[in-house]
């Protein structure tokens, strides 16, 4: 498949539900290979543009291109090239986490399913669990499985809605390791997050949705410096993203 330098590529998106307007212009990019947050308040409008993106909805006006294909005019190769994970996690709990990848691996075509399976397994840290029904696993197995099963195929692009709702901080711990892994070896992933942490955490990039827009956007040290240090006795403590994102909230 054709490399582009920039996986996502969003511009002048515009969405509203009936009459109430969710997205009103979002502007962003995404490097291959990067991690990029969008982070935002519940109701911000974050899975919309990860619905229009998968090709799950049509905008209402503006451009949206995924591995260089375009969300209306491409979306049968848009979807080859993505895979969408996230707060429903789509194991069948009866089966094993094997049988789970193994399903899966068929349904995809992959050569050799088992071997497929195997190997994510591994990677995943659940290899040990592998014979065991998903019934039994742990929050953050199951969205290590979910993530591990969206991986069959080998998708240039990730979407990741809210990986981590409803895990507990240990199950947290798990799933930023396997998104940093997943990063490392070469994934674009887009994530959406209301946890200021995870986007200061794992991501390359951040941009904040409000108002159905895009207010700001950067790496966590450009977002630092839209705040002075403050300053105490001599000595400088950089604002956290939390200081960040709320006073340019607030601003608002
Ligand atoms: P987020 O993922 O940031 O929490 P969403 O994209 O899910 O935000 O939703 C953005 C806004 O659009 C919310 O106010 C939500 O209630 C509204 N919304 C989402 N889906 C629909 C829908 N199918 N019909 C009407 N309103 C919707």
């Amino acid at each position: 498949m054709e490399k582009h330098a920039t996986a996502i590529r969003v511009s002048g998106l515009r969405k509203s539900y009936k009459n109430v307007p969710v997205l009103t212009g979002v502007e962003f990019e995404v490097a291959r290979g990067s991690i990029f947050a969008l982070l935002g308040s519940n109701g911000a409008g974050k899975t919309t543009i990860i619905r229009i993106l998968s090709t799950l909805l049509p905008p209402d006006e503006g451009a949206a291109e995924v591995n260089g294909f375009d969300v209306r005019a491409d979306a049968a190769q848009v979807r080859g090239s993505i895979s969408l994970t996230g707060q429903f996690a789509a194991v069948d709990e009866i089966l094993t986490g094997r049988e789970n990848m193994v399903m899966i691996g068929r349904l995809r075509r992959v050569d050799n399913p088992g071997r497929v399976a195997d190997e994510l397994l591994g990677r995943f840290g659940l290899a040990e669990a592998a014979g065991r029904r998903v019934a039994t696993y742990s929050g953050g197995m199951r969205r290590r499985l979910d993530i591990a099963m969206s991986l069959i195929g080998d998708p240039p692009v990730i979407f990741l809605d809210e990986p981590t709702t409803g895990l507990d901080p240990e199950g947290r711990i798990e799933v930023w390791q396997v998104i940093q892994k997943l990063a490392h070896s070469g994934t674009t992933i887009l994530l959406t997050t209301q946890y200021l942490d995870e986007a200061e955490k794992l991501a390359d990039r951040i941009a904040i949705l409000h108002d159905g827009t895009i207010i700001v956007s950067g790496t966590l040290a450009e977002l630092r410096e839209l705040l002075p240090p403050a300053t105490v006795e001599y000595v400088e403590r950089q604002p956290t993203l939390e200081e960040i994102f709320l006073a340019i909230v607030g601003q608002r």
